[in-house]
């Protein structure tokens, strides 16, 4: 085996956000973490396709944001949101004529 040319593979812990287990495994992934452990999102033990059931994975948020922009589209959000607009652009626009004329 050539020297300096391998990554180190050796023994360490992974950690599930999903179902919080643990185990050990050889690797040759570093950690990023300051405890030593690789962290995953998802494993096997928790992961849909080997458990069967349906599970909402959302870490970055995204079904939240789909259903905010889906909340400004229906008409009852939008119509007082739209109404707040004009009055406000009303306010502006009589409200910046008045310093001009003094
Ligand atoms: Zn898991």
């Amino acid at each position: 085996m050539r020297a300096g040319i391998h990554p180190i593979y050796e023994l360490r812990t992974f950690h599930c956000y999903g179902c919080s287990s643990e185990w050990q495994t050889r690797t040759t992934i570093q950690p990023h973490s300051s405890d030593g452990k690789i962290h995953l999102d998802i494993c096997s033990s928790c992961h849909p396709f080997y458990t069967g059931k349906q599970k909402l994975i959302d870490k970055a948020g995204r079904i939240e944001r789909f259903r905010r922009r889906y909340e400004k589209q229906a008409p009852a959000a939008g119509a007082p949101a739209s109404a707040a607009s004009a009055t406000a652009s009303d306010a502006g626009t009589t409200a910046q004529p008045e310093p001009a004329q003094q």
